[in-house]
């Protein structure tokens, strides 16, 4: 709803329409007076590519007069316990060593909160775990076993989240990963040749311009162990300031830690940058702060990045190195869209 303008502003806007028509321009023209509209909020909701179930999730949570952190955490929570999403929760690829290790972390604009775990292990829903650490604590990052004990505290029971699928795919991983060692390689068309990687983010804003981020992650497939990646870290995996806006990432997380992406992305916004924008602007960042073995021969990143954003008023757009979809809710409907790009292909 557009709100009213109120008696003050509409005797000030009376009163310089009264003075332009007064004092006509040199070419006899009348200036029109300048209105300011007021600022209309709106929702909105960015998410990963594999987060359209979750954007459509946190608009019915939000019409239904839902907080948007609660709402984003309820969103992600669909990809942790999907045991199909083999980047995040539930069936999500583990570390060298065949454990699955989680991390997430979510800020609440409103309060001016945030909350983070990491390497958690045996807990399927991370994203939970941070907004109990965001809510009930006076830290921001637990990890590993405290993280884990942090939460069986609060009735979560420790499951094993290694699907036989996930198994399957770190046992192929492990035989074939070198020559040099004492495990035997599994046939040629078996072989794994990419890394998977993926996770998901979610940054929500509803009509009161209240703004929250959930950022939610196995991690990088096969990772050493105890290795967290961008997704627990405020500031890099996901970040919300409310007066501005929130921005999120996927992709390798190092990359986005060197130039704390998140924020990054809500400091352009803060400079008047549209959501795109500001994610292609850290883009640009991320690959100057990219060391030389990480470019291919014409200087191009060899890994890929996403960073999401919305704005307060709940414009929202997304960014990635190279073509990718992202999911979006605009408060009529969730789709999934193009993201800029920098590089048209790898
Ligand atoms: N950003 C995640 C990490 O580095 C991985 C991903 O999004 O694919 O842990």
């Amino acid at each position: 709803m557009p709100e009213p303008l109120s008696r003050r502003a509409f005797i000030g806007t009376a009163g310089a329409a009264a003075a332009a028509a007064a004092l006509p321009g040199p070419a006899g023209a009348i200036e029109a007076p300048a209105i300011r509209r007021p600022v209309q909020n709106h929702f909105a909701a960015v998410s990963s590519g594999n987060g359209l179930r979750a954007v459509n999730r946190a608009f019915e949570l939000v019409e239904a007069g839902t907080d948007t952190l609660d709402a984003a955490v309820e969103g992600v929570k669909i990809q942790e316990l999907d045991p199909a999403d083999n980047s995040v929760g539930y069936g999500g690829l583990p570390n060298e060593e065949g454990v699955v290790q989680l991390d997430a972390s979510c800020m609440h604009g409103p309060t001016k909160r945030a909350g983070a775990v990491a390497a958690l292990e045996g807990i399927k829903t991370p994203s939970e775990v941070a907004r109990l650490v965001l809510k009930y604590t006076n830290h921001i990052l637990l990890v590993g076993e405290g993280a884990r004990r942090f939460a069986l505290s609060y009735g979560f029971e420790t499951e094993n989240l290694l699907t036989p699928e996930s198994r399957e795919l770190w046992l192929r991983w492990r035989a074939n990963r070198g020559t040099a060692d004492d495990w035997l390689d599994v046939p040629e068309s078996e072989k794994m040749t990419a890394r998977p990687t993926g996770t998901i983010n979610l940054n929500v804003v509803n009509a009161k311009g209240e703004i929250s981020s959930v950022t939610t992650t196995s991690g990088l497939a096969w990772k050493i162990p105890g290795r967290a990646g961008d997704s627990p870290i405020v500031g890099a995996g996901q970040y919300t300031d409310n007066e501005v806006g929130a921005a999120g990432s996927t992709g390798r997380g190092e990359s986005n830690i060197m130039v704390c992406g998140g924020f990054l992305t809500v400091e352009h916004m803060r400079r008047g940058m549209k959501p795109t924008d500001a994610c292609l602007e850290t883009l640009k960042r991320v690959v100057a702060a990219t060391p030389p073995r990480l470019l291919d021969a014409r200087r191009r990143p060899t890994f890929g990045l996403q960073f999401y954003a919305v704005n307060k008023r709940g414009e929202l757009g997304a960014a990635s190195l190279y073509p990718a979809r992202y999911a979006a809710h605009d408060g009529r409907e969730g789709a999934l869209r193009d993201a800029a790009f920098l590089y048209e292909s790898r």
